[in-house]
Parts: structure tokens; C-alpha cells; sequence
């Protein structure tokens, strides 16, 4: 990607092109993304493409249930546009967070029985997309930001968001099949009552401490530094 890409699409409907070439159904699209996460941005883009990547290789519509598992290595913007897309989520126990800092993903469909990880090309870079996006971004976020530099650094991020939606995903993402460790599902534990603030814990994360159960917060950790 060493091509600057310059799109004359302001309109913000960056997701009307994949959404219309995808072929497969029920895909939510780039725009339900972004009311979910709050704002758009390249990110939440890489997400997006990660999990509609994720649905064609595995042939899924969206996780109702448990069938699909997302074990995604970063907590940013792009984890939503996963959930989202996937119906992976914490909530449901299939979207598990492991984090190692990469922009990495792994989707499992346990019924097919099949996983495929997707990663970031190394290679890939948003600032290459956009050459002024750097120097933009130096300003909005600096002390000296006025209205009007972070209006133009919003206005370049949603065109190089626009354009991450048109190039062909192989040109960001690196997809492989993965072996496959199907997580266990989601169980339930009983909860006990803390010793300390009287609140219920799960006992699969509950503590013992001078004979009494405990909440995490409430455990006077004892740590020898390994
Ligand atoms: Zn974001
Ligand atoms: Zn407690």
C-alpha cells in the first residue's frame, strides 16, 4: 500500500460498496458498526472487514447462539465492529479476550468445525492510504487544537475509511485456516456471598483468605513477584 489513495466519496456511505458485493446474507452493515460504536474510524473498519472475512470463510450467518467463537488479542475500536458482525460478544461467553496487544483474530464456527485467523498485514499502514493523515493527526491531538483541525483530521480518517471499505481485503488482512481448540462453552458457577462487602461472587473467580470467602477486590493479594 505505498499508493496514496485519495477518494472524492464524502458522503459517508463508505460501507455501501462491500455491503452490496457481499454475497453472503444477514451481514450487518459498516453503518450499524458504526451507531454501535459511537463514531466511525479505521479501526472499527479493520474490525469490520476482520469479521465479514470471518462470516464468508465460515459460512455463517450471524451467531445467535454459541456456534460461533471469537477470540480476538486486542481491546480496540475494531472489537466492536466483531461483536457487531459475528454476534460474538462478552456477554454471551463466545468472544474471548486474550490480550497480547496484536491485531489478531481468531474465528472458530463450531458446527463446521472450522477456524480461520486473521491478522493485520505488517505491511498495511492507514497513513499510506492518506499522506497527510499523520501531520492531521499531530494537530488534532495536540494542545493547540482548534474545532477546525479536528473537523479536518475526522474528514481525512472517514476517507481513508472510505477507501479501506473499496481496496480488496487481501491487501490489509492475512488469512489462514487455524487449528482448531474449540474453547469450552460458556457454564455457569453459583455464586457465593463475600465475606468483605457482603456482594455475590462467582466462585470460579472467588478467594480464600483467612478461612473466608472473598471477592477479588476485597483479597489482599499476596505476591512474591512471580
Ligand atoms: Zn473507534
Ligand atoms: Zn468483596
Amino acid at each position: 500500500m505505498n499508493t496514496p489513495v485519495k477518494t472524492s466519496d464524502n458522503s459517508g456511505n463508505a460501507d455501501n460498496n462491500r455491503e452490496n458485493k457481499s454475497a453472503t446474507p444477514n451481514i450487518k452493515p459498516f453503518s450499524e458498526a458504526v451507531r454501535f460504536h459511537g463514531h466511525t474510524c479505521p479501526g472499527l473498519a479493520m474490525g469490520y472487514l476482520v469479521a465479514v472475512r470471518a462470516m464468508k470463510e465460515l459460512c455463517s450467518g450471524r451467531s445467535e447462539d454459541e456456534e460461533l467463537v471469537a477470540i480476538v488479542e486486542n481491546d480496540s475500536c475494531s472489537i466492536d465492529a466483531i461483536q457487531v458482525v459475528t454476534g460474538c460478544t462478552i456477554g454471551k461467553g463466545n468472544l474471548i479476550f486474550s490480550d497480547h496487544g496484536k491485531q489478531a483474530y481468531t474465528i472458530i464456527n463450531r458446527t463446521i468445525k472450522k477456524a480461520i485467523r486473521i491478522s493485520l498485514k505488517s505491511e498495511f499502514n492507514t497513513d499510506n492510504l492518506d499522506p497527510e493523515l499523520a501531520t492531521l493527526r499531530e494537530k488534532a491531538f495536540s494542545e493547540e487544537a482548534t474545532e477546525q483541525d479536528k473537523k479536518v483530521f475526522r474528514k481525512h480518517m472517514e476517507e481513508v475509511v472510505s477507501t479501506m471499505m473499496k481496496i480488496p481485503d487481501d491487501e490489509i488482512l492475512n488469512v489462514r485456516e487455524a487449528g482448531l481448540e474449540i474453547p469450552e462453552k460458556a457454564r455457569i458457577f453459583k455464586s457465593v456471598r463475600c465475606a468483605g462487602c457482603g456482594e455475590m461472587v462467582s466462585e470460579s473467580r472467588a478467594r480464600v483468605q483467612n478461612g473466608k470467602i472473598v471477592c477479588i477486590p476485597c483479597f489482599d493479594a499476596y505476591s512474591r513477584g512471580w
